[in-house]
């Protein structure tokens, strides 16, 4: 773990970084007070401080009271080593938002244990850090394709369009539905049908540039945003997406399926539209893509659509 150890005392410094090294601690050196904070606050940052409080520019507290202030994550622990142990000084320093104070000059066990148990502190934020981060992760998931769930993709494109439309940009918009994939489960089960999911989304999502998107919009539903692209380019993915599924079957349990899936596309016409408006119209192009036979890509602008002028809300998964 680093520790940044801060005194214009060069004996002192030299002290407390041979014993901190002892004790296996990789410490940064800081010689005053503006070099302490220079270090707290840039990237990378020790989440450990050993801080002198007397120092020239800034004071050990005055640093805790920027870092306090930075109020970033992961947390700085911080001890302050006073020469005076007055309870004063011990209040004026903890009020700083120091969180441990060793006094000078300092007991080497003792200061190995309050460094230990800062460093307690650390371990245990850093992993309800990583908790929290998962947590995050797995509610933008889906957990069976492992792509961006609905919630998580209609966000993607909300901020895509927005982004999209102040740089004069459009994005093209693709829903795509999975054909007869009802026979799937009915003949072979519903795990079967399961596996029919998880490749289709692998290859969809591999066959696609890294700033695309893909997410499961609902069960055998999968929305495409694709950032810059016009109608042209975006009609242009879905056919590539459409073959990529069409030319080579999908293996399960040893049995071959030839799965297909209909695609619906439009683009944003560069207003101010919402991500129900897009959706909607590419459902529209979806459904016509149905109803003239499936396994084929249907296109449909915001002007031609009938389905953009009556939005109430966005369409529901069609399972
Ligand atoms: P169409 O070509 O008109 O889209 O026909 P379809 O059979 O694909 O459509 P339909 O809406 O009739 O059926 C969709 C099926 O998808 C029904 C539902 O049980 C299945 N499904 C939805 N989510 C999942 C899932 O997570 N796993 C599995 N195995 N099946 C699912
Ligand atoms: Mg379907
Ligand atoms: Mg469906």
């Amino acid at each position: 773990m680093k520790v940044l150890i801060a005194d214009d005392d060069p004996i002192s410094l030299t002290l407390l970084r041979s014993a901190l090294q002892r004790w296996g601690y990789e410490v940064v050196v800081a010689k005053d007070g503006e070099q302490a904070w220079a270090a707290l606050s840039g990237s990378n940052a020790p989440t450990l401080a050993v801080l002198d409080w007397m120092m020239p520019g800034l004071t050990g507290p005055q640093v805790c009271r920027k870092v306090r202030e930075l109020s970033r994550e992961p947390y700085t622990y911080i001890i302050l080593l006073t020469s005076k142990n007055t309870k004063s000084e011990t209040v004026e320093g903890m009020e700083a938002g120091a969180d441990d104070y060793v006094v000078k000059p300092f007991h080497d066990h003792e200061l190995q244990v309050r460094l230990r148990a800062g460093k307690r502190i650390i371990d245990l934020q850093t992993e309800l850090l990583d908790a929290r981060e998962e947590l995050r992760d797995r509610a933008n998931k889906d957990l069976l394709t492992m792509l961006p769930n609905r919630s998580a993709i209609q966000d993607l494109l909300e901020q895509e369009l927005s982004r999209c439309h102040r740089e004069g940009r459009t994005v093209g918009v693709i829903l795509l539905d999975l054909d007869h994939f009802k026979r799937v489960n009915d003949t072979l089960g519903h795990l079967a049908g399961d596996t029919v999911l998880r490749e289709t989304a692998g290859r969809f999502r591999s066959n696609m540039r890294t700033y695309d998107r893909i997410g499961r919009y609902g069960g055998e539903e999968f929305l495409v945003v694709l950032p810059n692209c016009d109608l042209e380019q975006a009609t242009h993915q879905a056919e590539r997406l459409r073959s990529k599924l069409d030319q080579q079957p999908v293996f399960v349990d040893g049995t071959q399926l030839c799965v297909t899936a209909s695609f619906g596309v439009t683009v944003s016409d560069g207003g101010e539209r919402s991500p129900e408006v897009l959706i909607r119209v590419a459902d529209e192009a979806l459904y016509r893509a149905k109803a003239s036979g499936r396994n084929c890509v249907e296109y449909l602008i915001i002007e031609n659509s009938r389905a953009a002028s009556d939005v109430v809300g966005a369409p529901a998964a069609r399972e």
